[in-house]
């Protein structure tokens, strides 16, 4: 999960990503949001691209 300063510290934000590995644009109602233990072990958020099936992992938190 990314963070940045927002004036009270370092906050989580949600920074999905704008495109798959396979360019498709990434936005409402174009990808599955998910959470779950990535292929290394961690949870963190995933993205599957409802164009190509392709799915991108966030950083663990
Ligand atoms: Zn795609």
């Amino acid at each position: 999960m990314a963070t940045r300063p927002t004036g009270r510290g370092q906050e989580t934000v949600e920074i999905p990503p704008e495109r798959c590995p396979n360019g498709h644009e990434i936005g409402p109602g174009k990808v599955i949001v998910g959470y779950g233990p990535n292929p290394d072990g961690f949870r963190a958020r995933s993205w599957l691209c409802r164009g190509c099936g392709a799915l991108t992992w966030d950083q663990p938190d």
